[in-house]
């Protein structure tokens, strides 16, 4: 198997992917695949009502919260958010992170009125705003969070109190990496394909007094409350995407659930920035420390030169995925949760010997 570092789709476990290769052609001695079964049917059912249910247990999804399977992925949420919860009269705010954050709230101005919470563009988006530099503008609908920035390599550690204003975050990028406390967020939302399964469904948790009537001309997809009244089965689902996701869940479940993956995130992570701080400046993080991504780890090197040369020479080693986005440049290691630890090790042992060679 390829050192696998793309930053989404990204890698999936091993496992989840043999599991799937036997289960594919004839599903539980159906004579079936899934994929050719009707999704108005009870195996089809059993497995998408398994996925709601197991991200329910290892998110702590409390009741009073719909999970949502839908498709178009996060772009998609951009729009869907602000037709969905914006009110006259009132402004979608954001907290400005990076480049993800730029296009939710590009994607919102079509619809509204937005306004900026707080911004770290004036620091190339390199740091998430601390929380006390966040201040909610008045008659805001909501607050949107990137929670994890995947191009900039930046997280929130922690989540503004947000008090009566709903607090909206995207996820694609960190959902399930670590514990979560639900009741802080109005509304989340991910595209599936870095920590959850292969691209094709979005997650959205929503809390249920958040999706009544839209006060905009919404079209039937693209309500929440269409999907939230037919349990994610108003027209046919992405059924593989669901299926797949499932499996990893069950995964992530044997892995010790969401404490057990943070651990291992951790430990991942930990290790890459070890290896970066302690080059003497050789490599250099992107990422301000307090801000730094468990999830997509970014560096540069002296020169693009050198980074050209590190990128062709790590994907003749079996790695795959390390150059950074044309946006920031550099490198960038994405580490989600089925990214396995050894290849954590065999990284940074590439990044010793690079560094030896050329340092
Ligand atoms: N938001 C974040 C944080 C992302 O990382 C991505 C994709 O990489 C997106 C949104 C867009 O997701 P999609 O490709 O599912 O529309």
């Amino acid at each position: 198997r390829a050192y696998n570092f793309n930053a989404g789709p990204a890698a999936l476990p091993l496992e989840v992917l043999q599991q799937a290769q036997e289960q594919f052609v004839n599903y539980e001695q159906s004579g079936m695949s899934l994929m050719e079964m009707s999704h108005r049917g009870a195996i089809y059912e059993g497995v998408h009502q398994e996925a709601e249910a197991l991200l329910r247990e290892l998110l702590g999804i409390p009741s009073g919260y719909k999970v949502l399977f839908v498709q178009g992925g996060a772009s998609t949420q951009f729009a869907m958010v602000p037709m969905n919860l914006l009110q006259p009269g009132k402004k979608a705010s954001f907290v400005a992170t990076g480049s993800w954050a730029t296009k939710a709230i590009q994607e919102a101005k079509l619809f509204g009125e937005t306004a900026i919470a707080a911004s770290s563009e004036a620091d190339k988006y390199n740091r998430i705003p601390s929380l006390n530099e966040i201040v909610i503008p008045e008659n805001s609908a909501y607050l949107h969070v990137t929670s994890n920035e995947t191009i900039e390599g930046t997280q929130f550690a922690q989540y503004p109190d947000t008090g009566s204003i709903p607090l909206v975050a995207d996820m694609s990028s960190d959902i399930l990496c670590r514990p979560l406390d639900i009741s802080q967020f109005g509304l989340i939302y991910a595209g599936a394909q870095k920590n959850l399964g292969p691209s094709g469904v979005t997650i959205v948790i929503v809390r249920e007094d958040l999706i009544a009537t839209p006060s905009m001309t919404v079209p039937t997809m693209l309500r929440y409350s269409t999907h939230a009244k037919n349990d994610s089965l108003y027209n046919t689902p992405p059924s593989f995407a669901i299926y797949m996701t499932n499996l990893v869940l069950k995964w992530v479940k044997a892995q010790g659930g969401a404490a057990g993956v943070e651990k291992a995130n951790r430990e991942k992570a930990d290790l890459l920035y070890r290896t970066i701080d302690e080059s003497g400046n050789f490599y250099r993080g992107f990422a301000q420390k307090d801000s730094r991504s468990i999830m997509n780890v970014t560096f540069r090197l002296g020169s693009e030169e050198l980074e050209k040369k590190f990128v062709k020479e790590s994907e003749a080693e079996g790695f795959v995925g390390l150059k950074g986005h044309r946006s920031v440049g550099g490198l960038r290691a994405s580490i989600y949760n089925a990214v396995p630890l050894a290849s954590v090790r065999a990284l940074t042992e590439f990044m010793a010997d690079f560094q030896k060679r050329n340092g």
